[in-house]
């Protein structure tokens, strides 16, 4: 999916617009228990097109410096991330030097950009956009973040320069890993790790028509792609550092994986920013692995092993089909079983349950345990079937969808995963009315 970044400066109204155009969607990250509602990066949808958005608001600044040194940060960013640029500006107070710093950030790269004139409130002031002409990128769009006006036509600007949909650029067997976690959990070293793995070769460094790197290998006739290595990398930048930012990379490598290496760091334990990154993979549907790092670096005794697991159940219980690995990337303890694991996964979020296995399991289970009667009737499940995989999708086929409870589609789902384990993946279950 094309993504599209908001830039301005602070007060322009960039939360309010994103805000707009992301509209109802609340995702499962924000639902989640104990995660903050602090929107950044969501997906959103405009007629047939579907993007992702980014809003590199961030902490309102009122220290002219550093709102400076902010919206360079801001801009570089969105030159990284994005594929279409929205610079935001605001008709009341004119254009200001802050707006014109980000535009000569802007020119420096080759992606469109669309200037979008906030704060248009009524027809009267759209002589205001006049002035915006000046910064160079075409003609801006007037809109009115508190009264949702223009956001259409802006909208259609945007999506007339999103990018042909490009093809993938990987056999299907090949598993795509993405390896995400907060800054410092050691991604990079684990990725050098496993490159530097006797067993595996690496066989190419893949740049791809994205600006990110990928990295071949394979592993006892297995092969792999590491996506976006050098996103992890990249050293220097300072937004880089910034946890909030380091989220948006993550972002787009679980977009192109089929497997996720959610990293923690031992040392530090669980953080909020952890959980955050955790939904997004589990949202997307990805196969996903827990892997501990830097279990050289803590005093531990027998039941230190123990009392982390716990820990870690307890904090990411929306993704308890995640198997969790212990590994040190310096001492290399342990790092042999990860690729395996990548691969036993893989094949669990890829695997076919036939119909029939499917309806016998279903039958017992409502044998066993029958759906509960509400406002005095009785959900009826007449059969299922398994829509796709990656990540395995089940429809069933019910009297009346309003009769499904959470927990019995909850109590469904397990007995599914008695039976197939499915390890690693999370699965969907849409139910229909028949
Ligand atoms: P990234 O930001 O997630 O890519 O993290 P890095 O790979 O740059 O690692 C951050 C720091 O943690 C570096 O100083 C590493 O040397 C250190 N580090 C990484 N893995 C381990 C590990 O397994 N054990 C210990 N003790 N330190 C590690």
């Amino acid at each position: 999916k094309p993504v599209v970044a908001i830039v301005g400066r602070p007060n322009v109204g960039k939360s309010t617009i994103f805000n707009r155009i992301v509209g109802e969607r609340v995702s499962i990250v924000e639902d989640t228990p104990g995660v903050t509602r602090d929107r950044l990066y969501s997906s959103a949808g405009w007629l047939n097109h579907e993007f992702n958005i980014i809003d590199t608001g961030g902490i309102e600044l009122d220290d002219e410096d550093q709102i400076l040194r902010q919206v360079r940060e801001q801009a570089e960013l969105a030159i990284d991330e994005a594929n279409v640029i929205i610079f935001m500006v605001d008709a009341k107070t004119g254009l200001t030097p802050a707006d014109e710093e980000i535009a000569r950030i802007l020119y420096k790269t080759k992606k469109p950009v669309v200037v979008a004139v906030n704060k248009v409130d009524n027809p009267k002031q759209r002589d205001a956009i006049y002035d915006f002409y000046a910064l160079g990128f075409g003609e801006p769009v007037p809109i009115s973040g508190a009264h949702g006006t223009g956001l259409g036509d802006l909208l259609d600007k945007v999506a007339e320069s999103f990018p042909e949909q490009e093809e993938e650029e990987y056999d299907d067997d090949v598993i795509r890993i993405a390896v995400i976690g907060r800054p410092n959990v050691g991604k990079s070293s684990l990725v050098n790790a496993l490159l530097g793995e006797e067993r595996v070769i690496v066989s190419d460094v893949a740049g791809t028509t994205r600006d990110a790197i990928d990295t071949l290998l394979e592993r006892d006739g297995q092969s792999f792609v590491l996506i976006d290595t050098a996103g992890m990398r990249k050293r220097g930048k300072v937004y880089e550092k910034t946890e909030k930012y380091s989220v948006l990379r993550a972002m787009k490598a679980i977009e192109r994986c089929d497997v996720v290496l959610m990293v923690l760091n031992a040392e530090e334990g669980i953080r909020e920013q952890d959980k955050r990154i955790a939904g997004y993979a589990h949202e997307a549907g990805r196969g996903m692995i827990i892997v501990v790092n830097k279990w050289d670096a803590i005093t531990k005794d027998e039941r230190t092993h123990t009392m982390f697991t716990r820990q870690i159940r307890d904090h990411f219980q929306f993704i308890d089909y995640a198997p969790i690995l212990f590994v040190s990337a310096k001492t290399k303890q342990r790092m042999h079983t990860i690729l395996p694991k990548v691969q036993e996964v893989a094949e669990q979020h890829a695997l076919r349950i036939p119909t029939h296995v499917l309806n016998d399991l279903l039958m017992d289970a409502v044998t066993l345990n029958p759906p509960p009667t509400y406002k005095g009737r009785r959900l009826k499940i007449k059969y299922g079937t398994q829509v796709s995989v990656k990540p395995p999708t089940f429809v069933l086929f019910v009297n009346d969808p309003e009769l499904m409870h959470f927990s019995y589609e909850r109590y469904l789902i397990n007995k599914i995963r008695e039976a197939f384990p499915y390890q690693g993946t999370p699965i969907r279950i849409f139910i229909r009315q028949k």
